[in-house]
């Protein structure tokens, strides 16, 4: 069938299915999720959702967007704030969230030591003398190990309905596949990093030759960043301005550990008191005691060696016990327990955090907890 026929009956036709800007954003979920970057960073962020979607990848620590136009990036950057949800369960790994008012044809050091830097439909939004600046500002001085670009293929035009010029009115060109790809190609060739040309929005059947609807370079740093073939000197003054930041709460931060900590021991504390304290009930249960005299068998449970709580720790072992109104559970037990070992990897840590913050036997080794409200519950 002839091309013009065939784009004729095509025309119209086009649905992508998800819509084509989430085809994009997945793309790079794709490719973070493949390569563990721990910083990322979007230029012509616009409304953040890509960096939205991205603070939920474990591997990211540092993301950062910047677009020209502030407005748009205000208009949902709240998105990026922290949760309640991060706070009372603070993650393992740490996340800084920054937004930055500029232009990707000026120069700040804060874009410098990225692990992946994203452009996404950005190029074509440039003016003649920013496209010019932009391989300098983006390959030469921030250098990142991989740069994805992203614009449209103006060969898949004549497929799109009511696309009769460029796909919008503030686009500046849209480029065939061989323009895009001479242009990268001498970027990758310029600045020393290897390049490879794939897309997404595939073509209808039969239309195969125009190519994806979005054609995408995938950049990869050939050197290492600590040799000497850094080409250029990085200037230390800041060119944008920085419009959002959000640090999340981490585990890495000592005082939400110390917290996430404490309140684990408190959980597991209570467990264990508990657990032993059902267990000595139905051992006297079995014998018919009264309420009062399981009481009062709870105060001298069988654990219970010595008068002398102090005499007891030292005759520590890993298992609890009552003496009065308290239950001794000793550290080294709480230190069994999955969660709590995780949480603090030593057991000195785990004493170092919750000195002070839980009420310990006097020499230290074993958490002391109230039984009272519990014997309480029986009675009642
Ligand atoms: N990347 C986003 C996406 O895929 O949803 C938005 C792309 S939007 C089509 C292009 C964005 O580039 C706009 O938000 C615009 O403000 C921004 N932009 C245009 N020129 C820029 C420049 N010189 N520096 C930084 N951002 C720029």
């Amino acid at each position: 069938m002839d091309k013009n026929v065939q784009e004729k009956l095509f025309t119209g036709m086009i649905k992508f299915t998800p819509p084509l800007y989430k085809q994009r954003y997945q793309f790079i979920k794709d490719l973070v999720g493949k390569y563990k970057p721990k910083k990322v960073a979007d230029l012509g962020c616009a409304d953040c959702t890509l960096l939205w979607m991205l603070k939920f990848c474990s591997c990211i620590e540092v993301l950062a967007g910047l677009d020209i136009c502030e407005n748009v990036m205000k208009e949902k950057m709240h998105r990026l704030s922290p949760l309640p949800g991060d706070y009372l369960q603070p993650a393992e790994r740490s996340l800084t969230v920054t937004l930055h008012h500029g232009s990707v044809a000026h120069k700040d050091p804060c874009m410098c030591g990225f692990d992946l830097i994203t452009c996404i439909e950005l190029i074509e939004h440039l003016e003649e003398s920013e496209l010019e600046k932009f391989p300098e500002v983006v390959f030469g001085f921030m250098a990142p190990t991989m740069v994805v670009i992203t614009t449209p293929n103006s060969e898949f035009n004549p497929l799109l309905p009511g696309v009769t010029f460029f796909r919008h009115p503030d686009h500046k060109f849209e480029w065939n596949r061989a323009e895009f790809q001479s242009w990268a190609l001498g970027i990758a060739r310029c600045y020393d990093y290897s390049v490879e040309f794939t897309g997404v929005g595939p073509p209808p059947t039969g239309m195969e030759h125009v190519g994806f609807c979005t054609q995408i370079g995938v950049f990869v740093r050939k050197y290492s960043q600590t040799s000497e073939s850094v080409h250029f000197e990085k200037p230390t003054k800041a060119a944008y301005k920085t419009v959002f930041k959000a640090v999340y709460p981490s585990l890495k931060d000592e005082k939400y550990l110390q917290n996430a900590v404490v309140s684990e021991v408190v959980f597991t504390a209570q467990v264990i008191k508990r657990s032993l304290l059902a267990h000595l009930k139905s051992e006297h249960e079995e014998y018919n005691d009264s309420p009062a005299e399981i009481k009062s068998k709870f105060q001298h449970s069988k654990n219970c060696v010595s008068e002398d709580p102090e005499k007891l720790a030292v005759e520590r072992s890993m298992e609890p016990f009552v003496n009065g109104n308290v239950v001794y559970i000793p550290l080294t037990k709480i230190f069994s327990f999955p969660k709590v070992n995780q949480l603090c990897g030593t057991f000195d840590k785990l004493c170092k955090l919750i000195t002070g913050k839980v009420t310990l036997s006097s020499d230290g080794s074993a958490v002391m907890v109230n039984t009272e409200h519990e014997n309480e519950e029986e009675e009642n």
